[in-house]
């Protein structure tokens, strides 16, 4: 059952940037002593670490502190101090978050561990790297490239994104279609429980069925369960070749529909199918530097399609086997190619779609991040088409299609008000959320549950799942110290 009218209050707590609950001299002493000049509480650190990437800014909470550890041993020391003093504590990597998880509680700590980011071991025997949770994704990428390796499990967003956010969301991303997510690749990790006990799980293990799968739980726990302060990931060999294939339909139904027609029939599987509405991918283009544009007609979609290979495929033939199933399917191939330029090209314009919308809808945005069962996706869009006609809003239309995780935007009209808007966006959600129900679908993709989706869980889960959950996070946090209020409230 969904709560089918949520109140404005509903959507997100008042602003309390002007008001932590915590602001104890003697706690920011405390700090002090444990890291020095490395916790910090002025005005613009606090502003910084008040927010992530969540498009509806009432989330937005300020901190007291934001302390900045370099070992595991001062995440030990302030978990003890924070159950010793009843503070939460928020653990935050690049704060490039898309669910409101990485905003502390109204005056907690925020513990920013962008200084634990030294990568401790390339094992190119195991295929396995041993990290520190701040590294940089795209950082790692740069150093596996010359071994000619590969950390599959990266989402879009690498350049800004660390390691141990991608482990503590669960990330998946463009070539999780072929590759998988995160989780599918982290084999150990050295994580600070709540109550400040160090934990050693998993290592350099290929299989490992030794007692129950702790390291999998912590992995997509939001830091509500344990901070990473080391991990074990695996690696692939790189694939050495890639082509791309940007598609346009003149049917939003039709594009849905060859994203399976793609992954049955190519013998090549596709390591990208990213779907982009007509109006969005045709405005992101049109605000890209006339250089790096696509030359792209009007259209009510478009496919980018990746194939890749270690070099032991014709790519050019496995592209033209594609534009073959997308013509069979009423699409057009507008560019192919397998260029470095060319797949830039085309994924520049689809990296750059969700910063264009996040500048373009206006506040209180809602980014959602669904997923359906892969065949469902021609519903889906339907359903995003049903709610645009419904409501009167203009909703872009994202993502990795062949995962079934599509991105669903509503956008503010420039001529409605913010008290309507904020009344809206719930009516929205609800009517989006209770369609994709009916599909066997589910609320959260890659992006998390963080703080927005916390009060639509209890619809998605099963009751005994949702209470045996609880009982967990209470067993491992039981002063409710670690993220309160992220994933369970
Ligand atoms: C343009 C854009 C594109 C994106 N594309 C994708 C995509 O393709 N796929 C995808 O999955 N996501 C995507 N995201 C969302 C986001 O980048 C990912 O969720 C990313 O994994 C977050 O990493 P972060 O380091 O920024 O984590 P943060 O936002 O800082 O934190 C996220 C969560 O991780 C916890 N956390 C961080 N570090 C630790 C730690 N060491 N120990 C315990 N908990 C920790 C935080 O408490 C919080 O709950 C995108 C975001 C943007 C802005």
């Amino acid at each position: 059952v969904l709560p089918t009218e949520p109140t404005r209050r509903d959507l997100g707590r008042p602003n309390d940037l002007e008001a932590p609950v915590n602001s104890d001299p003697d706690h920011q002493e405390d700090l002090a002593r444990i890291f020095g000049d490395r916790a910090i509480n002025d005005e613009n650190t606090l502003r910084t670490h008040s927010r992530d990437q969540v498009g509806d800014e009432r989330y937005y909470a300020s901190p007291a502190t934001v302390v900045y550890p370099e070992t595991t041993g001062e995440i030990v020391e302030l978990m003890r101090w924070a159950n010793l003093t009843g503070t939460p504590v928020t653990p935050r990597g690049a704060g490039s978050g898309l669910a409101g998880a990485a905003i502390p509680v109204p005056g907690g700590v925020v513990c920013n561990m962008s200084r634990m980011n030294r990568i401790l071991d390339v094992d190119t025997d195991n295929l396995m790297v041993v990290v520190e949770p701040g590294v940089v994704t795209r950082t790692l990428d740069t150093v596996l490239e010359p071994h000619g390796l590969f950390f599959a499990g990266y989402p879009m967003s690498e350049e800004i994104c660390s390691i141990g956010g991608n482990v503590a969301e669960n990330a998946g991303g463009g070539r999780a279609v072929k590759y998988g997510v995160t989780a599918d690749y982290v084999r150990g990790a050295d994580v600070v429980t709540a109550t400040g006990d160090v934990l050693h799980l998993g290592g350099k293990l290929l299989k490992n069925v030794a007692g129950y799968n702790l390291l999998q739980l912590m992995i997509g726990s939001e830091g509500t369960l344990g901070i990473f302060t080391q991990l074990t990931i695996q690696v692939i060999p790189r694939p050495r070749e890639r082509g791309v294939l940007f598609a346009s339909f003149v049917s939003a139904h039709a594009a849905a529909q060859a994203v399976s027609a793609l992954k049955r029939r190519l013998s090549n599987p596709p390591s990208s199918l990213e779907y982009i509405d007509g109006p969005t991918a045709r405005d992101t283009n049109e605000a890209l530097p006339g250089s790096k544009r696509l030359v792209i007609p009007d259209a009510a979609a478009f496919l980018l399609v990746e194939i890749d290979s270690n070099g032991d495929r014709d790519l050019e033939a496995d592209l033209n086997e594609a534009g073959l199933i997308i013509a069979a399917e009423g699409g057009v191939s507008l560019s192919r190619g397998v260029s470095s330029d060319e797949v830039e090209r085309a994924w520049r314009l689809r990296k750059q779609v969700p910063w264009w919308v996040k500048q373009h809808a206006g506040p209180q945005q809602a980014a959602e991040d669904i997923v359906v069962p892969p065949a469902s996706v021609p519903q889906l869009v339907e359903l995003a088409e049903d709610l645009r006609s419904r409501f009167g809003v203009r909703i872009p239309l994202y993502g990795h299609a062949g995962d079934g995780n599509l991105h669903l935007r509503p956008m503010k009209p420039d001529s409605m008000d913010l008290v309507e808007w904020s009344d809206l966006v719930p009516r929205i959600l609800t009517s989006l959320y209770q369609g994709i129900a009916k599909m066997g679908g589910t609320i959260s993709g890659e992006h998390g549950i963080g703080r927005k989706r916390v009060k639509y869980l209890a619809a998605f889960l099963d009751p005994v799942e949702l209470r045996i959950l609880r009982s967990l996070k209470e067993t491992m946090d039981p002063n409710g110290i670690l993220n309160p209020g992220v994933v369970l409230d």
